[in-house]
């Protein structure tokens, strides 16, 4: 019932502007303002914080079938619930979660997750931004890359001390003195990014987040934006694929429909058993997750195959498609275009693929070259 509520809500509410939406760089707010009265933000979150009180598994199904309509606002689903939002949601003070967490569950803000850095990227624990205790506060110096330049807070990846035992994280809004956004570039998908700045931010305690220690934690929060992350690029193929279904039933070419070329009809037999699995994968993690976080091993396989399999698809889809797939008159190309980052984002294939030796192996694989000495 919630699934096909979505559904008609997405229908009714999205799909007349999915493609403008696509082609516009900056955030739906009206969509995500829109989704926060019918209660698509914020599902899995406790009713006490201003949430729904759902499963993952509802927060996948709400992003499959916005993005069956409108794909672009099935960012607002993934910012509403994934990610930076559902870290802050869970480790937040009671006064964090009215000062950060409220506004966004209203849909008037954006939180965009500040953790890459120009030397910090697959080697996340590598990073070098510091938090210098200065009072009871403490001092913000460093350097990101890739975030949401437009985001209204950041909850920004510091290191407090040396190793991961170090890392931690704190809570900044975009207009706090020292913070600066360099400049604005884009990603192939047409989203902005931009490096930002700290210089000497003062964070107050109360903006701390998790203090040192907190690495792990975050993580187990990040397996929640993995999830959407993944759930996005399954969606994305998805729609991909009922797109160029349709057009095969419909566009003839040497007088019969294109569905009549077995070539063909064995793309679609190929996308239909990977989209099936890989929905299952998902499935799988969500619900196991019930309304807590997913476990590792199960979310790194959901998003492996949901990444690869999404792109895949969308890619698969435009090719069927001929000319008209490659042009901005349908939505495939711009499917094509984002999928293809999750590849790379929360965690990259090639990553993944090492985490989950690991999970076979039973035993860790450093990436690092061994200390002089070590063997
Ligand atoms: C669309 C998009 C959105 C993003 N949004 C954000 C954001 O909001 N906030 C944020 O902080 N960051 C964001 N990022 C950054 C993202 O997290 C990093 O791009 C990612 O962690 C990879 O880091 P890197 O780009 O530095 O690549 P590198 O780590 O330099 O890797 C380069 C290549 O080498 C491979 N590689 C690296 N190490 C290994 C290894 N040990 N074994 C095998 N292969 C390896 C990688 O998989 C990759 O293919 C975003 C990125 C993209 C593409």
């Amino acid at each position: 019932m919630f699934r096909d509520s979505v559904a008609a809500f997405a229908r009714k509410e999205l799909a007349a502007g999915a493609l403008a939406r696509a082609h516009t760089p900056e955030f739906p707010h009206d969509v995500a303002k829109l989704m926060a009265k019918t209660g698509l933000l914020g599902i899995t979150m406790p009713e006490a914080d201003g949430g729904a009180g759902g499963t993952l598994m509802d927060a996948v199904l709400a992003i499959e079938q916005v993005a069956r309509y409108c794909p672009r606002s099935a960012d607002a689903v993934a910012e509403g619930n994934f990610g930076a939002i559902r870290v802050l949601a869970h480790f937040g003070s009671a006064d964090q979660k009215r000062r950060f967490l409220a506004p966004l569950l209203r849909g008037e803000e954006v939180i965009a997750v500040a953790m890459t850095e120009p030397g910090a990227g697959s080697a996340t624990t590598d990073l070098e931004t510091t938090a210098t205790a200065d009072g009871e506060g403490f001092r913000i110096n460093g350097a990101k890359v890739f975030p949401n330049p437009h985001a209204d807070q950041y909850l920004v990846y510091v290191r407090y001390g040396p190793r991961v035992e170090g890392i931690g994280s704190v809570m900044m809004r975009r207009d706090t003195p020292g913070f600066s956004i360099g400049k604005i570039s884009k990603f192939m998908s047409g989203a902005d990014w931009a490096p930002i700045f700290f210089d000497n931010v003062y964070v107050p305690p109360q903006d701390v987040l998790l203090r040192a220690g907190g690495f792990k934690k975050q993580i187990a929060g990040f397996n929640a934006e993995r999830i959407g992350n993944a759930t996005r690029s399954l969606a994305y193929g998805q729609y991909c694929f009922d797109a160029a279904r349709d057009y095969a039933m419909t566009r003839s070419q040497f007088g019969r429909p294109l569905c009549e070329f077995q070539g063909l009809q064995w793309k679609f037999a190929d996308m239909k058993v990977k989209l099936d699995a890989a929905r299952l994968l998902l499935y799988r993690a969500a619900t196991n997750a019930d309304k807590g976080f997913p476990a590792a091993d199960e979310t790194t396989i959901a998003k492996l195959m949901c990444n690869q399999t999404g792109f895949d698809a969308a890619n698969e889809s435009l090719q069927i498609m001929g000319g008209l797939g490659y042009t901005q008159e349908t939505l495939v190309e711009y499917c094509v275009r984002r999928s293809r980052g999750w590849m790379i984002a929360g965690g990259s294939i090639e990553m993944l693929k090492n985490r989950l030796a690991e999970i076979i192996f039973e035993r860790r694989f450093s990436q690092r070259l061994p200390k002089s000495g070590e063997k």
